[in-house]
């Protein structure tokens, strides 16, 4: 039997990147899975996707909805409910950087910059997270959230807010595990590094500029170990490991990373000091 036959999924930002590769990911293994982004278009897209794969219609709850809005919130939960009469799985996947439009980069960037990447990153998690937990607390469901290497230890100075966002979701992660464990609900957080998504699109970072970073780092064996960029798919299959009881019931409130050795590589030692030595 598929491992997540009878199990009801919401993944939130799927209708692009890593929540379209995980909606698929988790429907192709036998969930009822509610889709959601605020673009109908591309939501359409993973329905498409979803549907192509041979995932019956009934099995999928497309929802457009902003998960900032206290609307599109309950509309979410709601929605699944009334379609599936159950939840079992949370993924808030949903997430974004944004650029200041002067310019400024850091903690010279504006405040109302501030509210809004909490907002989406942060807030929205914690909020669903609330409205889910009764019917979590009834499946004895799981919760996986979507941080970042962003969030640390490392500093992330012209990233600053984002990169804060994403350190709180991970603590939020622990303590939410802590909490809800005692009910039967299992919170972990995955930290992808660089996956080829729609994340710089949706800052309005041209193409052009998006692959220049890109390139350099695969040129980079200190920005990149593995030499090749992450695929949707690659943290996908994590998120579904960790949604997955059978296999790790025992992992609670974890933060597991997936960036082909980024995080390995700290400031000194990308520089070759055993060659300095000896030569
Ligand atoms: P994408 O831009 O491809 O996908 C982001 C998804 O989030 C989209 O489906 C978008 O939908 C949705 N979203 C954004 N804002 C909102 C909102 N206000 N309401 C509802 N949905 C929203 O990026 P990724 O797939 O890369 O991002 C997924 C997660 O992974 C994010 O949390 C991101 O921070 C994290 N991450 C990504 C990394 C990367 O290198 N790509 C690295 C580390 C972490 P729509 O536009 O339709 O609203």
């Amino acid at each position: 039997m598929p491992r997540f036959s009878n199990k009801v999924a919401i993944i939130t930002g799927s209708s692009n990147g890593i929540g379209r590769a995980t909606a698929i990911i988790l429907a192709k293994d036998g969930a009822k899975v509610t889709i959601t982004g605020r673009n109908a278009e591309r939501l359409e897209e993973t329905r498409q996707q979803l549907l192509a794969a041979g995932i019956s219609a009934d099995n999928i709850n497309a929802v457009v909805a902003d998960i900032t809005s206290s609307d599109g919130r309950n509309q979410l939960i709601n929605s699944t409910i009334q379609k599936f009469g159950q939840l079992d799985i949370l993924i808030n996947n949903a997430g974004a950087g944004f650029n200041d439009p002067t310019g400024v980069t850091g903690i010279r960037q504006s405040i109302e910059l501030f509210d809004k990447t909490i907002n989406v990153n942060l807030k929205s998690v914690i909020e669903l997270t609330q409205l889910a937990r009764p019917y979590l607390e009834k499946t004895q469901g799981d919760i996986v959230n979507v941080s970042s290497i962003a969030s640390g230890p490392q500093a992330h100075a012209s990233f600053s807010y984002y990169s804060m966002a994403k350190a709180a979701l991970d603590q939020f992660s622990r303590n939410a595990a802590i909490e809800l464990i005692e009910h039967g609900i299992r919170v972990n957080c995955v930290n992808p590094g660089a996956v080829d998504t729609g994340f710089m699109g949706a800052m309005d970072i041209p193409d052009a500029a998006k692959n220049k970073v890109y390139d350099f780092m695969l040129a980079d064996k200190h920005s990149l170990p593995v030499r090749k960029m992450g695929k949707p798919e690659d943290i996908g299959h994590l998120i579904a490991f960790l949604a997955d009881k059978t296999v790790s019931s025992y992992i609670i409130g974890q933060t597991i990373t997936a960036d082909g050795g980024t995080t390995l590589i700290n400031a000194m030692n990308s520089h070759d000091f055993v060659e300095m030595l000896l030569k």
